[in-house]
């Protein structure tokens, strides 16, 4: 048996920094997962806005952001028209890289434990955790981080809930001109019509290759998909009329990843010793972009504030514990990301007037302000890069 004070279960990107975040500020912490280096898997490819500033709230910012691709300037493409070229600061990164990199952040003083949890225990003492190669783990707090795998939260009565099935289906590839090199560091392009039953296509640099997601609206059965495997360049230029005119002639190169996500949430999840993040605790729409968020705001959170808290009182009852699912800031994080994920899926697929109305009003909107950036724009700039080293990305 093991002694620890906080065991995690799943090194994914929750797990990972979680782990890192711990050990750094000493806490003693054990992370069990079954892949000792995290396997190449088609998730979150770039992170940008606000999930930096979260990022940098775990201490975590500046390595992993060193091993991503800059874009530094996106180009807006709306109704088959580039109306907008704006500063963008979305960073590219495999989810592997990212994953990896986060856990090559994780102290030696964190044991890596590479099997999987087979069942779990719990108290408001101590936890018991036992693992696939017969060892067991005895820990104050376990931190579910184990993403969609359900096997074990069933184990302790939690339950997943599907509130919305295959709410959005990705496809991930890349692209590469035939001719000369693309004009854009990074392009993403909205449809005009609902029929598309498509969020958008965005392409962005991840070292020297030109990445692309597509976030589509459709059942997994839809004859589309084996269509766009068989000619995709096609496909997608006439899903997206004007797209070729951006890019030129271009070709997918690669295996075409497909991912369909559901909308989930969990019930039964407030046990004594026991906090689900991430994904085991509500899985969130890749078109939104938002799982990068959750997860960071789950680990900052807890690690920042209320773990060292826990810890330094006895017990671990499920009073501490609902003190991390009531906090503020991850009740309203939980919400903006579910929201946001209707709200896209509305705005592509709805047929309706005012959902017409809306979408003009972007394509108007952007293309005012893409104008006035053009009249007013300044000098280009390289993107300041927050870690001061070299970026992979096209700053072009
Ligand atoms: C196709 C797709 C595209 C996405 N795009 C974006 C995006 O553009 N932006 C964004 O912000 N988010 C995006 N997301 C969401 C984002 O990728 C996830 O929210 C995030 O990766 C969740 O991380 P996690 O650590 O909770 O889960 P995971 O990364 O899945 O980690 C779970 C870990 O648990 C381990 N594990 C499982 N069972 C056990 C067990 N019994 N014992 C021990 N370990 C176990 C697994 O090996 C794994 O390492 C996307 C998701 C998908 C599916």
């Amino acid at each position: 048996m093991q002694y620890t004070d906080v065991a995690i279960v799943g090194g994914g990107l929750a797990g990972s920094t979680v782990a890192a975040m711990l050990g750094r500020a000493g806490i003693p912490a054990v992370v069990i997962d079954p892949h000792p280096v995290y396997p190449p898997e088609l998730r979150c490819e770039k992170i940008g806005g606000e999930q930096l500033d979260l990022l940098r709230k775990t201490g975590l910012a500046e390595p992993t952001l060193r091993a991503t691709s800059l874009d530094g300037e996106v180009w807006e493409a709306r109704f088959g028209y580039v109306v907008a070229k704006r500063p963008s600061d979305q960073h590219g990164i495999m989810y592997d890289t990212l994953v990896n990199t986060v856990r090559a952040q994780i102290p030696p003083g964190v044991k890596i434990v590479v099997a999987k949890a087979v069942a779990v225990r719990s108290s408001d003492e101590r936890q018991k955790i036992e693992l696939s190669n017969g060892e067991e783990i005895s820990a104050r707090l376990v931190v579910l981080a184990n993403g969609l795998n359900i096997g074990l939260r069933h184990t302790l009565g939690i339950q997943r809930r599907i509130v919305s099935r295959c709410h959005s289906i990705t496809l991930g590839f890349d692209v590469a001109p035939t001719g000369a090199a693309f004009a854009f560091p990074a392009l993403t392009y909205w449809p005009k019509r609902a029929s598309a039953r498509m969020a958008y296509l965005t392409l962005f640099p991840i070292g020297d290759k030109m990445r692309a997601n597509l976030m589509v609206y459709r059942e997994m059965t839809d004859p589309w998909f084996q269509q766009f495997k068989r000619a995709p360049e096609e496909t997608m230029c006439a899903m997206m009329p004007g797209l070729a005119r951006m890019t030129g002639g271009f070709r997918v190169v690669g295996p075409v990843k497909i991912r369909p996500a559901d909308l989930c949430v969990t019930d039964g999840h407030l046990q004594p010793g026991i906090v689900l993040i991430g994904d085991a605790f509500a899985t969130s729409c890749p078109a939104a972009g938002t799982g990068a968020t959750k997860v960071f705001t789950d680990a900052g959170r807890l690690c920042n504030v209320y773990i060292p808290a826990w810890l330094s009182t006895n017990g671990m009852d499920t009073a501490k514990i609902s003190q991390f699912y009531d906090d503020p800031e991850k009740v309203d994080c939980e919400a903006r990301c579910l929201a946001k994920a209707y709200h896209l899926r509305a705005l592509s697929t709805e047929f309706g007037l005012s959902w017409r109305a809306r979408r003009w009003g972007r394509f108007i909107i952007r293309a005012i302000q893409g104008m006035r950036h053009l009249i007013w724009r300044p000098a280009p700039q390289r993107v300041a890069n927050p870690t001061g080293q070299p970026q992979h990305g096209n700053l072009a």
